[in-house]
């Protein structure tokens, strides 16, 4: 999607470290974090938010989630947390779907 931050992010228009990639995602560093660790796992695909998936989408969300605990054991963690903000009022500021995973360990 022309317009949106995390496609160029994926597409590296905007030049971003990856911790993380393959052909499903990527995964970078928040640039605000609210956590010692606090990583976001974008997927490639644009899909706008939660709120848009469809059960096409489910193989993709499921292999989100296993991507997270890659990285989670990449990096160690003794324990984290996974959190997605769906829609302005559930606290989402970039309309690209991303999981965030953070952690204090
Ligand atoms: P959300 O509120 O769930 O949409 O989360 C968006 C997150 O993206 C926020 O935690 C921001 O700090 C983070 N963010 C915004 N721009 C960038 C960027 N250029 N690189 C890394 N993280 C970013």
């Amino acid at each position: 999607m022309n317009d949106c931050l995390f496609c160029k992010i994926v597409n590296g228009e905007i030049p971003s470290e990856f911790i993380f990639e393959n052909d499903d995602c990527v995964a970078f560093k928040d640039i605000h974090p609210k956590a010692s660790t606090h990583i976001l796992i974008v997927p490639k695909k644009h899909i706008s938010s939660i709120a848009d998936v469809s059960y096409e989408d489910a193989p993709l969300l499921g292999k989100l989630l296993n991507y997270a605990r890659e990285i989670a054991e990449k990096l160690s963690l003794s324990g984290y947390r996974l959190s997605i903000n769906v829609g302005k009022d559930g606290g989402q500021e970039i309309f690209h779907l991303h999981i965030h995973l953070m952690s204090n360990s």
